[in-house]
């Protein structure tokens, strides 16, 4: 029975596009209150023009609607109510850019699984699992007491090693005394400007003296695991390039002048990764990451090192063979210890990955860090994970360091005038300010130990061209 189709009553509808006529006043309003098209406010008998404005409305009427939703209109007795209806049911999308392959994602557990299933083409899962792993142990570490003791002591023969070493080049140099590193943090300052070095002229990580006596082997079997696990980075050409059955290098070595110490992560990458631009991300952040590990760990770079990660261009058991003993140390507070390289890779992968991880709020287990994320996404769930106060940091180590978090408030909501309304208990007019919303806004980040994945090579020609160039070795006489 559509009204349009009676005749014409006396009491019209005010809506000026609306034809429909009634007999009584009550009638018509009670049209207005039951039809979709209209926005109509019904306890005070206003019309709006839009459900926008009538939600506006309600909201800033709490003598009539309570505390009501500025977004859908929805009333509640109590703001806690309303912020829960809020945070509930009008999520706000986040904007997420992978840091590897630039795919947007609108929640942090879509990234999240993006990064820890492998669907992200430039970041494997493995490498992303590293990252968490990383936190992990850094934070371990720098509890201080007695593991950072131990791990000193495990590397500390190694170190040693290496103090003595005439020849300071070569790849294993995150381990700096504090005076070598301003020199470093001042060369990464000046990198920026530099003209690019020519990247055969930048050397192998051998040692040319008599000692250690493996690494170099050592090396290049972890360069084929990376390259075999991590297939989707392009690095074959790269662990090519390190492999030591080309007589010349060794004799190439000895040759290289270092004129400043290198920045012993930054040479690593420019040797497993020959195509790849230095970058100017690491600086600027590892000018930060270096003070708080000179204050932490006296000259330790293990904040954007990944030291025990097999899977890493940073790993070198060597740091860690006690070289009285001739076994290698498990780089994890766990004590032990092997004989060869190969039984600690292994040892490192099978016991210190992640399997489950666990909600420090409500104790329960998730089979992943998508899981988890998903959790501290859901503001529904009784867990108040992301309503504690450290949530951030947490995020940060659940996250290896790829996602940040801040409280911000509504982008809706930022535009929240006082009104004045009558109060009904009082009956007097008082000022009014609607109670205000705020959502986690997630950021993208890039963890401490990020190194900028290969193909960010900008000089001209196809991938392809540049790997061969890597490839021809250069002919040394
Ligand atoms: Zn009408
Ligand atoms: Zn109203
Ligand atoms: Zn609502
Ligand atoms: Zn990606
Ligand atoms: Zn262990
Ligand atoms: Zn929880």
């Amino acid at each position: 029975m559509p009204p349009s189709l009676d005749p014409v009553k006396p009491v019209k509808c005010t809506y000026k596009d609306c034809s429909a006529s009634f007999d009584t006043l009550k009638a018509m309003k009670s049209h207005k209150k039951h039809s979709d098209e209209h926005d109509y406010c019904y306890k005070c008998d206003e019309d709006f023009d839009s459900y926008d404005d009538l939600a506006q409305h309600k909201a800033f009427r709490p003598d009539n609607h309570g505390k009501a939703c500025r977004v859908c209109g929805e009333e509640y007795k109590s703001t806690s109510g309303l912020r829960r209806h809020i945070e509930l049911n009008h999520k706000i999308d986040q904007k997420l850019v992978c840091i590897g392959c630039n795919s947007e994602f609108y929640r942090a557990s879509l990234l999240t699984e993006h990064l820890e299933f492998n669907h992200c083409p430039k970041i494997p899962a493995i490498e992303f699992q590293g990252h968490i792993v990383h936190k992990y142990l850094i934070s371990e570490l720098l509890k201080g007491g007695s593991a950072l003791n131990r791990f000193q002591q495990k590397i500390s023969r190694y170190d040693a090693a290496i103090d003595d070493d005439e020849n300071e080049g070569g790849v294993e140099l995150n381990f700096v005394d504090p005076e070598e590193d301003a020199d470093v943090v001042r060369e990464v300052n000046f990198k920026a400007i530099e003209p690019e070095i020519p990247q055969e002229s930048l050397n192998l990580p051998q040692h040319p003296g008599p000692y250690p006596p493996l690494p170099s082997t050592r090396k290049v079997s972890v360069a084929s695991e990376i390259s075999s696990n991590l297939g989707r980075m392009s690095i074959s050409g790269a662990s090519d390039a390190i492999v030591p059955s080309t007589p010349g290098r060794k004799t190439e070595t000895p040759s290289v002048t270092h004129p400043n110490k290198p920045w012993g992560s930054g040479r690593t990458s420019s040797v497993l990764f020959p195509g790849a631009k230095s970058t100017q991300t690491p600086s600027e952040f590892s000018i930060k990451c270096h003070d708080d590990e000179m204050a932490l760990t006296y000259g330790i770079n293990i904040m954007n090192t990944r030291f025990w990660d097999p899977y890493s261009v940073d790993w070198n058991p060597e740091r860690f063979l006690d070289t009285v003993t001739q076994k290698y140390s498990c780089p994890f507070t766990c004590e032990q210890t092997f004989d060869i390289p190969n039984d600690l890779n292994r040892h490192i992968l099978e016991n210190h990955r992640i399997t489950r991880m666990k909600c420090p709020s409500c104790l329960k287990y998730f089979k992943s860090c998508t899981a988890l994320m998903c959790h501290c996404e859901s503001r529904g769930s009784k867990c108040q994970i992301n309503k504690a106060d450290d949530y951030s940091l947490f995020l940060d180590k659940l996250t290896g360091g790829f996602l940040a978090v801040e409280e911000k408030t509504r982008p809706d909501f930022l535009h929240n005038p006082t009104v004045k309304v009558s109060n009904p208990d009082t009956g007097r007019i008082e000022p009014y300010k609607p109670p205000v919303a705020s959502y986690l806004q997630y950021s993208v980040t890039k963890p401490a130990d990020w190194k900028e994945p290969p193909q960010t090579v900008s000089v001209g020609g196809t991938p392809d061209d540049q790997v061969e160039t890597v490839q021809k070795p250069k002919p040394l006489w």
